[in-house]
């Protein structure tokens, strides 16, 4: 009975850890969703916005 409530939450936890990663990805330049994830020198990973080139990690 209380183990499918507890699975809604764990899926209901999912999507909202998703929107937050995508509402990341937006360029802090000029906002665009336009954002390649790209291998930093330091094996990190950093960002860069194709609309205007903007990067950062
Ligand atoms: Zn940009």
């Amino acid at each position: 009975m209380s183990a499918s409530g507890e699975q809604a939450e764990e899926a209901a936890g999912d999507l909202l850890a998703t929107a937050e990663a995508r509402a990341r990805l937006s360029c802090p330049s000029c906002g665009s969703s336009h954002v390649a994830q790209v291998l930093g020198d330091n094996g990190g990973v950093s960002y860069v916005c194709t609309a205007c080139g903007h990067s950062w990690s």
